[in-house]
């Protein structure tokens, strides 16, 4: 049992205000293994004193200045990877694979920080004017369990880049991987007050950095529901907002693929991080034509993909974060079956030789885009297939959706495919590839998101343009 007990705050480890206990669960065995105390509003509001008292002489430092700081933060967060891989394993329940990867990618995205700032122009020439690049001040980082390391390490990275001090408010349930990077933060000797964490819950310290005056910014990772009340919130104060939110991204195999290649490259689009991917292709689209051939295809590659224990080195889909994940997952598998929908692989319960646990078995369907299982973000294993007649089809059915973070184009010809893209509404479209650019811009259009992260796109998110111009 772990017991957490302390926030971070003015570059100290301190005991909350707030004296709610939270039990935090291992998703394989449904075991309680630790709890943390939470911090309250008396909490967030100290970590926002501290953020803006540091605020004016981290805005002030040189690119060098800053640089420095960002090299030991990446160095820190580094030697810390294989504490991150056994809380990642216990507390979020990623399989051995993902869970090396996301352990090793939040030392990664600070090394992309650092990049984006070497080259980045603090200062341009506008006909007489200096155009200066200027920190907009004390960021609220909101971020959700789904990749707490990551989500952290990349908002801070960037916001501090700029020049911003910031407040990080991570989820409640993935506080052991939060406090492994708040220790490597602290040994990195980041100057008092430049960050500050509190854990606590989302309608107890977001909503005080969603109504603080002395916010600046926020940038949200996290649902698309509290996305819209945070920029609602965020109005009376006028804050700059950058929503990570949801999606219901399409995969579109178009008629000459082979499905020897798009098959495996599809689930490995829908079935990413568990299914508890924001970016996660649950909606494939193949030809009415080819539609037998592709079900058989489908239906004998997801019967093959394992889900259950992570710690199995053959498991490529873990259980679900939480009891109430799990159920949401489970009610939408039925609400599947009621609407109609046929069901190709998987179904209600757990996978075979999982007895405990919050294991989902991969589940594919069959239907149409008008289905709730085709409209709405599940956020774990369940697939629907969806057929159509000819291209302008296919492209209509994939811009049928609220959402608009990533699309696929699978097929023989590229360039075709390429062609088939630019009529895609979404903020990343990938051809034959699940490769990731992280040096690329990331975010979403409609209501998956307002602006980007990473690179010089990301940073800009922190940054106002200040005009000077000189009689
Ligand atoms: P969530 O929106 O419930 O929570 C995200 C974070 O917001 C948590 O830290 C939570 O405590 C906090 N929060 C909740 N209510 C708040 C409020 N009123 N004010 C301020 N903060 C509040 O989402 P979740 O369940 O933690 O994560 C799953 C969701 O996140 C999915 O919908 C998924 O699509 C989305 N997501 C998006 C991306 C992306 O990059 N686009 C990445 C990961 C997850």
């Amino acid at each position: 049992m772990q017991r957490i007990d302390s926030i971070y705050i003015n570059g100290e480890f301190v005991t909350p205000h707030g004296e709610e206990r939270f039990e935090l669960y291992n998703p394989a065995t449904e075991a309680v293994i630790g709890t943390v105390r939470l911090a309250d509003e008396v909490d967030a509001e100290r970590a926002i004193a501290a953020a803006k008292a540091a605020f004016p002489a981290w805005s002030r430092t040189s690119k060098e200045e800053r640089i420095a700081v960002l090299k030991r933060m990446h160095a820190a967060v580094a030697a810390r990877e294989d504490d991150l891989f056994e809380a990642i394993v216990t507390e979020y329940g990623a399989p051995r694979s993902r869970s090396r990867w996301m352990a090793q990618y939040p030392a990664d995205v600070i090394a992309q920080a650092i990049e984006a700032l070497e080259s980045f122009e603090f200062v341009e020439q506008a006909g007489s004017a200096q155009v200066i690049m200027t920190p907009v001040g004390v960021a609220g980082l909101i971020t959700p369990w789904n990749s707490d390391a990551g989500f952290i390490c990349n908002k801070l990275a960037t916001a501090m880049a700029a020049g911003c001090t910031a407040v990080i408010k991570p989820s409640e349930m993935s506080a052991m991987q939060t406090q492994i990077v708040t220790e490597a933060l602290h040994a990195a000797e980041i100057p008092a007050g430049v960050f500050n964490i509190v854990t606590g819950r989302g309608e107890v310290v977001g909503e005080v950095i969603n109504h603080h005056p002395d916010i600046a910014k926020i940038s949200f990772t996290g649902s698309t529901a509290v996305g819209k009340h945070i920029v609602e919130s965020g109005a009376r104060t006028l804050k700059r907002v950058t929503l990570e939110l949801g999606g219901k991204s399409p995969t579109i195999i178009l008629d000459d693929a082979d499905p020897a290649q798009a098959v495996p490259l599809a689930l490995a689009a829908g079935f990413m991080n568990s299914g508890q991917a924001c970016v996660a292709g649950t909606r494939i689209l193949v030809p009415r034509s080819r539609q037998t051939e592709f079900e058989q295809a489908f239906a004998g590659a997801v019967s093959q993909v394992q889900s259950g224990d992570p710690r199995d080195e053959r498991t490529e889909i873990g259980p679900m974060v939480s009891r109430k994940q799990w159920q949401r997952v489970q009610d939408y598998i039925r609400l599947g079956v009621e609407e109609g929908a046929k069901l190709l692989a998987g179904g209600e319960g757990r996978p075979a030789g999982m007895a405990q646990g919050w294991g989902v078995k991969p589940t594919l369907f069959v239907g149409h885009n008008q289905m709730r299982i085709a409209r709405e973000e599940i956020f774990g294993p369940v697939l629907v297939m969806i057929p159509y007649g000819d291209e302008a089809e296919a492209l209509a059915i994939a811009n049928d959706t609220t959402y608009g973070l990533s699309a696929m184009v699978l097929g023989g010809d590229t360039e075709r495919a390429v062609r088939v893209t630019q009529q895609i509404e979404s903020g990343r479209v990938l051809v034959n590839t699940m490769a990731h650019e992280p040096k690329a811009p990331f975010g979403g259009v409609k209501q998956s998101g307002l602006g980007r992260e990473m690179g010089k796109w990301g940073m800009q998110a922190y940054l106002e343009a200040k005009t000077l111009l000189v009689g």
